[in-house]
């Protein structure tokens, strides 16, 4: 069974057997996809703009839909959420612009504007953060050291010694990275100049309503980050179904199916043009074919042992009622009629 249709029928269960209302919300099929995109963008800290506005859309389009029926709410708060969403990324960008401006204005002095005492700062080397301490006194460099770094120890180590050696006692950071190991020895002389802003009193800095908002809508579409992202989407494409099941109405079960095969055993008719039965009824169903899901519903004579066996609870019946109830709600009457004859 799918990871996400064993979680959610797990909650049934824990609820006793009965549907839970929780159930019922959290197997709504627009749900299931947010689950899938929130999923996304907590694992993938790149992908979180990409998640978000992935998520915006689908919200949207379900907004649009209740707004049709004519239920106004979810798209007035989205709308707000929009506006409220773009000022807040507004407000971020503008202290970020804010504090680099102020920072390369000045960038010569930044040394003899800091008060003595010890400071953290972080910058990116090759192969993750750089972490450093920074001492000054007096308006000068007293102490460089690395806390922690990723980089292949014995180049990076040989280019921190250097920066060490470099920095004590200069009243500016404006030194050029070590040959040999320029992008790690880069990492942390900006890591340097993170810590010594801290030291500077006024010197503008990032609040955290923007941190989480700037955290909230990173995006660094990496090599690493897309291929991962690819696999996470075949994953939820093979296993899951949840994007044809938020596209697609009137699946009904059909989405929980496992294509285990044990329904066909249980059937009289077991085939039907070549193509197993009632297996093929119910993919086609999840995939929205109701044409073929019709086509094959006349084998079916409505003996119910596909039900008896399926793991998930599935029937032929139990699928031509899904595709039935979802045609009325397309008011194609006659197609429903035909569906609802074999239920
Ligand atoms: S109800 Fe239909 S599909 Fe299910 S076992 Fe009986 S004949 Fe086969
Ligand atoms: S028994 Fe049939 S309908 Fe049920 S999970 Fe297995 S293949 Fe799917």
């Amino acid at each position: 069974m799918n990871i996400l249709t064993s979680f959610t029928n797990g909650i049934a269960r824990a609820g006793g057997g009965a549907l839970p209302k929780f159930r019922l919300s959290f197997t709504n099929r627009w749900l299931r996809l947010a689950f899938v995109l929130a999923v996304v963008a907590l694992t993938f800290a790149g992908a979180r703009l990409v998640s978000l506005g992935l998520l915006y859309v689908g919200l949207a389009v379900w907004a649009y839909r209740r707004w049709r029926e004519g239920s106004r709410g979810l798209a007035y708060f989205l709308a707000a959420a929009l506006v409220v969403g773009v000022g807040l990324y507004g407000f971020a960008a503008f202290e970020v612009w804010n504090m680099r401006a102020w920072r390369a204005r000045h960038f010569d002095d930044m040394v003899l504007l800091a008060e003595d005492g010890t400071y953290e700062g972080e910058g990116k080397g090759r192969r993750g953060p750089i972490k450093v301490e920074l001492t000054v006194k007096s308006h000068k460099v007293e102490r460089f050291d690395v806390v922690r770094h990723y980089d292949t120890i014995p180049i990076a180590l040989g280019a921190f010694d250097e920066l060490k050696e470099l920095l004590r006692g200069r009243s500016d950071l404006d030194v050029d990275a070590v040959t040999g190991a320029t992008y790690t020895s880069y990492g942390a002389i900006n890591a340097a100049r993170d810590a010594v802003w801290k030291g500077v009193a006024g010197a503008p800095t990032i609040s955290l309503v923007s941190k989480v908002t700037l955290w909230l809508t990173s995006l660094k579409l990496q090599r690493v980050t897309l291929h991962s992202l690819a696999v996470l989407f075949i994953v939820v494409l093979l296993f899951d179904y949840t994007i044809q099941a938020a596209l697609v109405e009137g699946t009904g079960q059909s989405l929980n199916c496992m294509d285990c095969q044990t329904c066909v055993g249980a059937c009289p008719v077991k085939r039907v043009e070549g193509k197993l039965f009632p297996m093929e009824m119910v993919l086609r169903a999840r995939l929205g074919d109701y044409d073929a899901v019709a086509k094959l519903m006349e084998y079916c004579v409505g003996c119910a042992k596909c039900a008896a066996k399926c793991p998930a609870g599935i029937s032929a019946p139990s699928v031509a009622a899904a595709v039935a109830q979802y045609l009325r709600k397309q008011k194609r009457e006659e197609e429903a009629e035909f569906f609802e004859e074999r239920v």
